[in-house]
């Protein structure tokens, strides 16, 4: 089986077993989502919804946060942990959105990963989720994911798996599938216990399997 269609197989099969994957952070408006993946470093999707609550409350819109000053919004953010560059980056990146795009995100790669602590993987988030382009978002579960089923080889960098993947993934897939891949990364194909093979849905196909 090529790389392709061994892509194609996984695909379909995460598909059955994860009919609804989504996006794990809550959000009702993309700036959300671009505060979210922000607080989202090193800490859990379950944590940043809860205290994105009392963000919310205190400061509801673009406007509020870039008014705020970084240390009223670290107050807040705390918990996420790094709560001072995360904080500053909130600030710096509401005030872009206020100054220079009307309050709106930018429906622009480019554009986003210009924006402060934006990095590939929020950029990509953001393309897929919020405007329903395609994306490959090379978070922590896709990486060890697609080395151990074989789509990639002993590719750890995120960039260089994104653009691996870009090459085996149809672009309309790729949000979905990392989402997806979420999902078994939690569930089935775990990082820090061994990898549950013997109910994973993709056993048959993967290389790791039992190894
Ligand atoms: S067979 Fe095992 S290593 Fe391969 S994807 Fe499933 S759980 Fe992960």
């Amino acid at each position: 089986m090529t790389k392709e269609e061994l892509a194609l197989d996984v695909i379909t099969r995460l598909k059955k077993e994860y009919p609804d994957a989504g996006c794990t952070l809550d959000y009702d408006n993309a700036w959300k989502l671009l505060v979210s993946v922000r607080l989202a470093a090193q800490c859990t999707d379950a944590r940043v919804n809860v205290v994105v609550e009392d963000l919310y409350a205190k400061y509801p819109d673009v406007n509020a946060l870039a008014e705020a000053s970084p240390e009223e919004i670290e107050e807040i953010v705390r918990p996420c942990g790094l709560g001072k560059s995360k904080a500053r980056d909130i600030n710096a990146c509401m005030k872009i959105l206020r100054d220079e795009y009307n309050g709106k995100v930018p429906e622009d790669f480019q554009a986003l990963l210009k924006l402060p602590g934006v990095g590939r993987k929020s950029a990509n988030l953001i393309m897929g989720d919020v405007f329903g382009k395609p994306a490959i978002v090379t978070d922590t579960h896709c990486i060890r994911l697609v080395n151990r089923i074989g789509l990639v080889d002993q590719i750890k960098e995120p960039k260089k798996v994104e653009m691996a993947l870009w090459k085996l993934i149809p672009p309309e897939e790729g949000s979905d599938f990392c989402h997806r891949l979420v999902y078994h990364g939690r569930d089935v194909c775990t990082a820090r216990t061994k990898p549950f093979c013997n109910k994973c849905c993709l056993a048959d196909i993967c290389q790791k399997n039992g190894v």
